[in-house]
């Protein structure tokens, strides 16, 4: 890790040691990103007891299932059974159902459910019909396989993601997937957010946790959709943890993925800069302690640590099986170095 800030640290502030192994994990999380750094982490802590905060504002009810693509990602992620080239869904994938629901006109065309995937979709389905809660069901599901880590749902309740563009309001998965997030965006709406409430299992993991870290995914509508649930700015604001984010963005880019047309909507540039300054100082009523940025972007500490933000350039690029892991490490010491 280049630490740009720690000549300008005191010993004092800085404390390693037995410190820097963390018993207790949260993190927040989205697909993708999530899956990729939590794959990291449990690398790199892996006698840590981690829980992974997802959002659940891309969950959607499709041919009489519930789908939930973040869960899903991290699911299958962590099970060792996703399709690392496509990078979603499950290895293996065939879709005979698929073909049979196009047949009769059911679902979305272009939002392809397997085979395998629709098991999973239909096992949570039936748990859900049963009455458990989102929670209970990703318990179960989760049981199957050693995943290293507890997966929980934000909330319980549903809060989808609307997009509002110049042709109506859509669905995210449907503005992100039919459209490639190719509309501009106005404005993206959690629709009965203000019903919603933390769960008790994402609320205890954050306060009970020794490090809280916000994993680089989309600021928009993974982590921002995570921080508009009644309860969780409240969770992050009272823990004793230290709050350390990694930057989804690299170098001005939205590395793998559309988060660019995200940000637009809410009028934040895609740089990590401006991006840990839209997530805020916890001290100054945002979210985080610290913030990691790619090295491309180590002209932005000064600038963070100015704003209140702890901060430090380190590669970014999250690959399985190598600089993941590093990446993890390195929020840790960053976490370290503000606990
Ligand atoms: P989704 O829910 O599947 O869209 O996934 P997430 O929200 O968890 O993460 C998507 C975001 O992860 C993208 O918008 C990127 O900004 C970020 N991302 C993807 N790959 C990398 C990587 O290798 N390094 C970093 N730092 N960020 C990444
Ligand atoms: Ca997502």
């Amino acid at each position: 890790m280049t630490d740009v800030a720690a000549s300008a640290a005191s010993p004092a502030a800085a404390p390693v040691g037995a410190d820097a192994a963390p018993r207790r994990i949260a993190v927040l999380a989205g697909g993708v990103g999530g899956a990729r750094f939590a794959l990291g982490l449990r690398e790199a802590a892996p006698d840590a007891d981690v829980a992974i905060v997802a959002n659940v504002g891309d969950d959607v009810w499709l041919a009489g299932v519930k789908v939930c693509p973040d869960l899903d990602s991290l699911l299958y992620a962590l099970a060792g059974v996703g399709d690392t080239e496509r990078g979603w869904g499950r290895a293996g994938e065939s879709e005979r159902v698929a073909a049979e629901l196009t047949a009769y006109g059911v679902g979305w065309p272009w939002f392809t459910l397997g085979d395998l995937d629709l098991g999973t979709h239909l096992a949570r389905t039936a748990m859900l019909r049963d009455g458990a809660t989102l929670t209970e069901a990703t318990a179960r599901l989760s049981a199957r396989w050693p995943l290293g880590a507890r997966l929980l749902p934000v909330t319980d309740d549903e809060v989808p993601t609307h997009v509002v563009t110049d042709e109506g309001v859509l669905h995210f998965e449907e503005w992100w997937v039919r459209t490639r997030a190719q509309l501009p965006a106005h404005r993206f709406v959690q629709h009965g957010v203000e019903r919603a409430r933390i769960t008790a299992e994402a609320r205890a993991a954050i306060a009970d946790a020794d490090v809280v870290l916000v994993a680089p995914s989309n600021p928009v509508v993974s982590i921002g959709t995570i921080l508009g649930v009644p309860g969780v700015r409240d969770a992050l604001a009272t823990t004793a943890a230290p709050v350390v984010g990694v930057s989804p963005i690299i170098g001005g880019r939205a590395v793998r993925g559309m988060a660019a047309a995200c940000l637009a909507a809410i009028d934040v540039a895609p740089d990590a800069l401006a991006v840990g300054l839209h997530h805020g100082a916890r001290s100054a009523g945002g979210v985080l302690d610290g913030w990691l940025v790619a090295d491309e972007d180590a002209d932005a500490v000064p600038a963070l640590e100015a704003a209140g933000i702890r901060a430090a350039a380190a590669p970014l690029w999250l690959t399985p099986g190598g600089p993941a892991a590093q990446v993890a490490r390195d929020a840790l010491a960053l976490a370290a170095r503000i606990r």
